[in-house]
């Protein structure tokens, strides 16, 4: 006999608690930043819930991890899934819920002793947040065919450690064939880690796309010089540079406005003295834009006005790309998808973009995929104090599951 599947709350909030105790950090937040002993430790407890719902686990050879519950049908699998590896000041929501809700979709179906015609998948994919080896999203670029594996191994950290090696070492280098899972469909729930859905007041977003993003790091060599004795027009300052770039990109975006945003995240001046001239400045530049257009211009014109100010200055600049993924638009159907089962819950969806990028943004290679956002309190995330409450996590749950439903019995 089967009943109508419902998403137990409380078990997924336990779970979140149990998967938060795996690297916890002070205030609340997790550090377990990609092929770390933590992050290992916290794989084994979710491929260990995994097995004891009696999913079928496959680890891939960059570590992915897809636990299968089969369907009436065999064929191609309706997926759903996130990350489980975290920033070194990382919230317990970030990509966690999304891995942990599509294990509470099974379980309810389960309890509800429902088969779908379609298999089910809930992947987890290795080094999304690319805080410790570039670029992110890695796991789902190379499932997607993006990046060899052969890459993905030779990255390294900034100790010189390879990831290859780092796989190998916490045992998930797998066996299977990175991408040999192809998806019916993919639909991954995930906080939004912006402030739009709770300044608007929803509760549901169903997102259109993700922005593109443009990552570069500059390094200027200058001269170093005393600050009282060198004249202004014989100086050849790193450290002017970096600022100057800094100011620039947010002018940038204020003459751009629109969808564009900019950040200057690194400034690292040498020798960092109260009264020298740097000679060195290392900086990085984040741009994104939702348009493939305007995100070449904002590259094109921060790089112009980093190289002439650089030449103007007489000091040296290198420039090395970190990651550039173009702007994605979600499929047409599977939003709408998303709209529609929200509303049957009862809320009012939104459509927004997402601001960060996502392991979706790599399956809408592969197959028709969707997003699903629930608010995040002040838009706090990759900070200790990262939250959604409980009622919001439950009901993203719950269009999860009504939405992967309708994709596995199609
Ligand atoms: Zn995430």
């Amino acid at each position: 006999m089967t009943t109508t599947p419902v998403i137990d709350g409380i078990h997924l909030h336990a779970r979140l608690a149990a998967l938060a105790r795996v690297g916890a950090i002070d205030g609340g937040g997790c550090a377990r930043l990609a092929l770390t002993d933590a992050d290992r430790d916290g794989r084994d407890l979710v491929v260990g819930w995994m097995r004891a719902q009696g999913l079928a686990v496959t680890v891939d050879a960059i570590g992915n991890v897809f636990a299968i519950r089969a369907g009436r049908e065999d064929g191609p699998p309706v997926m759903t899934g996130s990350h489980i590896d975290t920033v070194r000041t990382g919230g317990r929501f970030d990509g966690n819920y999304g891995v942990l809700a599509g294990l509470e979709v099974c379980r309810a179906l389960d309890a509800a002793g429902l088969v779908t015609r379609r298999p089910l998948c809930v992947a987890f994919f290795t080094n999304e947040e690319g805080a410790r080896f570039q670029p992110d999203m890695m796991g789902s670029l190379v499932h997607a065919g993006g990046l060899s594996l052969q890459e993905a191994y030779a990255a390294t950290d900034t100790s010189g450690v390879r990831l290859g090696d780092e796989l190998e070492r916490i045992g998930y280098r797998g066996q299977a064939a990175p991408g040999a899972i192809r998806p019916r469909a993919f639909v991954e729930l995930h906080i939004e880690q912006g402030p739009v859905l709770e300044e608007a007041g929803y509760t549901i977003g169903a997102v259109t796309g993700v922005q593109g993003i443009s990552w570069h790091e500059f390094v200027v060599s200058g001269t170093a010089a005393h600050a009282g004795t060198t004249p202004m027009r014989l100086r050849h300052d790193a450290g002017y540079v970096a600022a100057a770039a800094a100011t620039y990109v947010r002018q940038l975006t204020h003459d751009m406005g629109g969808a564009q945003v900019g950040t200057v995240g690194v400034s690292e001046l040498r020798p960092n003295l109260i009264n020298v001239i740097a000679n060195h400045a290392r900086f990085t530049v984040d741009l994104r834009n939702t348009d493939e257009a305007l995100l070449r211009q904002a590259e094109q014109r921060t790089f112009a006005t980093i190289e002439a100010v650089a030449q103007a200055e007489g000091v040296t600049v290198e420039r090395r790309r970190l990651a550039r993924f173009e702007p994605v638009v979600f499929d047409a159907t599977m939003v709408a998808r998303v709209e529609r089962v929200a509303r049957a819950h009862g809320h009012d969806p939104m459509r927004l973009p997402s601001g960060a990028g996502h392991d979706a943004q790599m399956m809408a290679r592969l197959c028709p995929t969707a997003m699903i956002f629930v608010p995040s309190v002040k838009g706090l995330s990759h900070n200790v104090a990262e939250y959604t409450a409980p009622a919001d996590l439950d009901a993203g749950a719950a269009v999860l599951l009504d939405v992967l439903l309708e994709l596995a019995q199609a």
